[in-house]
């Protein structure tokens, strides 16, 4: 496949392999964390942890929505799917995530009302389209959807469609990283920064990281030639010494990212300190409605009372997105957890490091 096949040339691959071998060769370990769960994949999908020398440790971040996603925010959902009269539109990964005592599928297969839909605008048209109803879209992600979110509402109040509202659980990336970079315990030397988020934040973004925290940054594609390319910037970077920022995919992010998006997302929502999965509260990590949006916050127009959320005995998600423990450390992985029966986010997402491990290491 044109345009595709190109990026995972055999013979290219061999040689950045090796240019990374040189350029590490004098290096003690290093850690290249990567915040994006499509890299997580490709990593695993590809192999490439086995064709890198082995003081370069590749290790996964929190860049999986639905893995970042609290545990309560999965009970609120399971309360409002139990609300009367209520659609819950939602990404497909969110309906199998288990909360404390229930899950989408589960309610979904009693009765509740859950769609998935595509977009967020297919929410919108169910709100349209049953007018009786008032439809919850579940708004989680990273900088990369929720501008179309934030379009979604815009046009609903254009449109004056008084039965729509989200549930807000969108989160930025740059403060987990900043919260990460500053942790003593989450050693992290370089960073393989998000793809898809930097096409809309821009790779200046994650300058902060460089000049405060002495980070390396490179911004890298998602096929293997990318990761490997963004590999060994990172490599070169750090045997020099130098804290920099630099971008591999610049056939699609540029330094200033997209300033139409970046309007619309800054016109709907604005920063608030967030919970992310496992980790904890991160200052000003997440996104809530600003006032003259209000009415379509599911959780200020229609309030509900959640469970005592109880978070699964043994299940180590949050250790894994903050990239101090693997998938394999955790004694439920392969055993009482399987893509089939998750325990947790990470094994459910199709972004997951825990399914992203089973289906790619574990067969
Ligand atoms: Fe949680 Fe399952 Fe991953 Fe263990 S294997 S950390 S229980 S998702």
């Amino acid at each position: 496949m044109k345009y595709l096949e190109e990026f995972r040339d055999a013979a290219a691959t061999a040689s950045l392999a090796d240019l990374i071998a040189r350029a590490s060769e004098k290096l003690d370990e290093i850690r290249l964390m990567e915040v994006c769960g499509t890299h997580t994949m490709a990593i695993a999908r590809f192999g490439l942890k086995s064709i890198i020398p082995d003081n370069i440790k590749l290790i996964s971040g929190p860049g999986c929505p639905v893995c970042v996603s609290p545990h309560r925010y999965i009970d609120a959902s399971i309360a409002y799917c139990r609300r009367p009269n209520t659609i819950i539109t939602t990404f497909g990964d969110m309906v199998r995530v288990p909360g404390s005592s229930s899950s989408l599928e589960k309610e979904s297969a009693e009765g509740a009302d859950v769609r998935v839909v595509f977009s967020t605008m297919d929410a919108l048209r169910t709100a349209e389209e049953n007018p009786e109803s008032d439809i919850i879209f579940l708004g989680v992600g990273f900088e990369t959807t929720a501008p179309t979110i934030a379009g979604a509402v815009v046009e609903a109040k254009r449109k004056s469609v008084d039965n729509f509202a989200v549930l807000c659980g969108h989160k930025v990336i740059p403060p987990a990283m900043a919260a990460l970079a500053g942790d003593p315990e989450v050693k992290v030397d370089g960073y393989i920064c998000p793809p898809h988020v930097s096409a809309i934040i821009g790779s200046e973004a994650y300058r902060f990281l460089a000049e405060d925290y002495s980070k390396a940054c490179c911004v890298a594609g998602f096929e293997p030639l990318d990761i490997l390319q963004g590999v060994l910037w990172l490599v070169e970077m750090i045997a020099e010494g130098a804290a920099d920022v630099k971008t591999q995919y610049s056939r699609v992010v540029g330094p200033g990212g997209n300033p139409e998006a970046i309007q619309i997302l800054n016109e709907v929502f604005e920063p608030r300190d967030d919970d992310w999965r496992g980790v904890g509260t991160i200052p000003m990590s997440g996104l809530g409605f600003r006032e003259v949006y209000y009415n379509f916050d599911a959780e200020r127009r229609w309030p509900v009372e959640v469970e005592k959320t109880i978070f699964p005995k043994g299940c180590i998600c949050g250790l894994i997105l903050m990239g101090v423990a693997s998938p394999t450390d955790c004694k439920l992985f392969g055993k009482k957890c399987t893509p089939e029966h998750p325990v947790g986010a990470c094994m459910v997402s199709s972004e997951g490091s825990c399914a992203a491990s089973y289906k790619y290491s574990n067969l």
